[in-house]
């Protein structure tokens, strides 16, 4: 039989023994697996760490990229400096290490002290933040940076340890300040009032000058609506704002209202500023006084229809004053018209002298005053000339019992230079109703008649009768020669030089028509030209005319001419050329350019239908033609209303030329009408210039243009060509 042995001692050692190790290696098989799960899960950890570090730093590269900034970290205890930046190049965050002072060195040397001073005041504790703006050089261009920072850790004295911060590029910042700062003086210096307004039209800045202008203070203005301050001209002065806002930019006169309630004439330009959107953001309106120039032009208007000598309605006024008085006539009423023409006044004039002349015509117009009744007028038609124009009236023989009072009058002699002197006159009367309705009319058959009292035997008076104009044999005859004039080949053309001030070149040629009548000899244009007018053979003449210009600037062009530009040609222009569509026929498509040609066309032909004639030479003048009003000052009614008129240049009439010698008055009118045309931008040529000190005042006033006998008549082309190519004389004060 098989027993267990018994139980010794060390049996029982080994057997507990056993035991603890057995335990032992349990717990310690717990622990690792305990352990590695610690591990495991500590792993996991880390991953997940390394994964938000990754995108930390992804996030750090895109913002670094979208500021432009670097990030900076000084530490004391290394005296490094750490910056990491976003390279565009690589894409990547790049990190660059160097000292401070290396770090330094690189600035502008201007700006080193400054970053020193900051710097350390930022050091010792001195300032809260630091913040620098300096220069560096970047790919060989001094760019500039701003610094800002801010100590993390200081020592117990107080002294930054770890500085750390942001670096910019701000150059284009600082180019858009310096432009603004630039914008903001100018707004603030201008002479021109400005102010700019918000969207919904209220005032947010004004300018010195647009205090200066309104009298308002800025916090009179700030914060209202631009209508304080802005009235159109008329009774219901309103601006309709949202219309103009449609538009980005608008030019026209207003006038600005003055803090005393007084109203200023001004030129008014407003720009629209819209945002990325298109929406409104801004309005800015710039404000020009034009007083002086409406004074002036206030001023010319009264000389332009006063007579010098008499101080009488000169033609032009008198054909107002009619106008008004046919409009005004009633039914029943008679309006009369007495044309007084002076005889022999010519021989007194050229036996006792201009002054006793001028003497006798002021005497003239004072009696002439004497006989008016209430509401007449009496106006200086020209030379020795009168008309009197009898006020609307019931009375059937007003016009006939006026020249008597006429005739008594004038019949008394007169002294004049110590001389006694007897004039008579011949007076022709017309009426309206019975003898016509219209201005000219009437005073064209006051005229016949007054050449009825003369034929006559002088000394009387003659009222109208239809026969009077019937000069009609001569005239018809004159229609029927003129007619024939472009085929029998009788009419030609001369050039009179346009010289140019400056430098005194002839810079290109007026176009003057002449007519040799087989029949009737030389005829002036000034009497022919109207004849065809009136019988429709101006279009015709006209496009004659035109095809010599073609040809004449044809022929220039081949021409060299010495150191000028290409010649200008002008050609005169009536009224119904303006409505022939073949106008320009001869210069397209193959014709030399229209840049080199100018139109003439006087105020009248335009007045005649101002909109069409507007608008016609609008689109002549889109072929690059340049447009002249022509005889300016004989005739013009508003200076707004030349201002809308495509005029490119002004001739002043020879008229204001011929005054402005001797007369302070003339001067100043001819020096009113220069300043009023250059304030509008026209280039003004003075005509009719013939002395060497109307060529010195004209020059003086500032024309930029003279045409005249002084520098030469008018010329056939080949001694035209030859004037160019020689220069002008010297005695015209010519260089070449
Ligand atoms: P306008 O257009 O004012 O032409 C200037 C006139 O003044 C020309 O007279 C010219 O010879 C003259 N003149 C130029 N310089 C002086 C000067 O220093 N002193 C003086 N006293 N006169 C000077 P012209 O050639 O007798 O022409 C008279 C008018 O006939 C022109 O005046 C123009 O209105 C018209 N005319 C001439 N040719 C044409 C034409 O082809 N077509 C049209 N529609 N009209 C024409
Ligand atoms: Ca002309
Ligand atoms: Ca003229």
């Amino acid at each position: 039989m098989h027993t267990l042995p018994p139980a010794t001692p060390e049996l029982m050692a080994l057997e507990r023994r056993l035991q603890r190790e057995r335990a032992a290696r349990k717990e310690a098989e717990q622990l690792l697996t305990e352990r590695s799960r610690a591990l495991y899960d500590a792993n996991q950890e880390l991953e997940k760490l390394l994964l938000q570090a990754e995108s930390t730093r992804k996030r750090l590269q895109l913002a670094l990229w979208a500021s432009g900034e670097a990030i900076w970290e000084w530490q004391a205890e290394t005296d490094q400096l750490e910056a990491e930046y976003f390279d565009p190049r690589t894409q990547d965050v790049s990190s660059v290490r160097q000292s401070l002072l290396d770090a330094v060195a690189q600035i502008h040397a201007e700006d080193t002290p400054a970053v020193w001073i900051a710097w350390n005041a930022h050091l010792f504790g001195k300032t809260e933040t630091l913040d620098v703006q300096f220069r560096v050089r970047v790919r060989g261009e001094w760019r500039w940076q701003r610094m800002r920072g801010r100590a993390l850790s200081r020592s117990p004295e107080g002294i930054a340890t770890r500085i750390t911060g942001t670096r910019k590029d701000v150059s284009g910042l600082r180019a858009r300040e310096e432009s603004l700062r630039l914008l903001a003086a100018a707004f603030a210096n201008t002479s021109d009032a400005m102010m700019v307004l918000s969207s919904d039209l209220t005032i947010l800045q004004v300018n010195d000058a647009l205090l200066a202008l309104s009298g308002y203070n800025a916090s009179d203005l700030r914060g209202a609506h631009p209508g304080k301050l802005l009235r159109r001209a008329g009774e219901d002065g309103d601006i309709d704002w949202s219309a103009l806002l449609a538009e980005s930019r608008w030019r026209g006169e207003w006038h600005c209202l003055h803090a005393q309630q007084h109203s200023i004439p001004v030129e008014i330009s407003i720009s629209t500023l819209r945002d990325d959107n298109d929406e409104l953001s801004h309005v800015v309106v710039a404000l020009h006084d034009i007083s002086e120039r409406h004074r002036a032009a206030e001023r010319l208007a009264h000389m332009a229809r006063q007579d010098a000598l008499t101080h009488l309605p000169n033609r032009l006024h008198l054909q107002e004053l009619l106008t008004q008085s046919l409009q005004r006539r009633q039914p029943d009423q008679v309006v009369d018209v007495l044309f007084i023409d002076l005889d022999g006044f010519k021989e007194i004039n050229d036996s006792l002298g201009h002054d006793a002349g001028d003497a006798l015509l002021i005497a003239v117009a004072e009696r002439l005053q004497f006989c008016l009744r209430h509401a007449d007028q009496l106006a200086r038609w020209g030379g020795d000339e009168f008309v009197i124009l009898l006020a609307a009236h019931y009375e059937p023989d007003a016009g006939e019992n006026m020249a008597h009072h006429v005739l008594t009058a004038l019949n008394l002699p007169f002294r004049v230079a110590g001389h006694e002197v007897t004039i008579t006159p011949s007076i022709g009367i017309s009426s309206a109703p019975d003898h016509g309705d219209d201005p000219y009319v009437l005073l064209r058959h006051a005229d016949a008649a007054m050449y009825a009292a003369k034929r006559g035997g002088r000394n009387r008076y003659a009222m109208y009768a239809p026969n009077m104009t019937a000069h009609t044999l001569e005239r018809v005859q004159r229609v029927n020669a003129l007619r024939r004039a472009i085929d029998n080949g009788e009419l030609s053309y001369v050039l009179q030089p346009k010289v140019r001030l400056r430098d005194r070149r002839i810079i290109g040629a007026e176009m003057l028509m002449r007519w040799q009548s087989e029949s009737l000899g030389r005829v002036s244009p000034a009497s022919f030209i109207p004849l065809a007018e009136e019988h429709g053979l101006i279009v015709p003449i006209g496009r004659w005319l035109m095809q010599q210009a073609a040809d004449v600037l044809q022929h220039w062009a081949g021409m060299p001419v010495p150191g000028a530009a290409a010649l200008s040609l002008a050609v005169n222009l009536s009224a119904h050329q303006l409505r022939d569509d073949r106008l320009l026929e001869p210069f397209l498509p193959a014709g030399p350019h229209c840049r080199q040609l100018e139109l003439e066309v006087t105020e009248s032909a335009l007045l005649d239908d101002a909109e069409l004639a507007a608008a016609r030479l609008d689109a002549l003048r889109c072929t690059g033609l340049s447009v002249a009003l022509d005889d300016f000052g004989t005739g013009f009614s508003s200076l707004s209303y030349l201002k809308a008129l495509p005029l490119d240049h002004v001739k002043i009439d020879r008229s204001f030329i011929v005054d402005v010698e001797g007369t302070r008055r003339g001067r100043a009118l001819l020096a009113s009408i220069i300043s009023l045309c250059r304030s509008l931008g026209f280039l003004t040529t003075a005509e009719g210039v013939e002395t060497a000190a109307q060529l010195a005042i004209v020059e003086e006033l500032g024309v930029d243009q003279v045409q005249g006998y002084f520098f030469s008549p008018p010329l056939p082309l080949t001694a035209f060509d030859a004037l160019v190519q020689d220069g002008l004389p010297p005695a015209a004060g010519v260089t070449t």
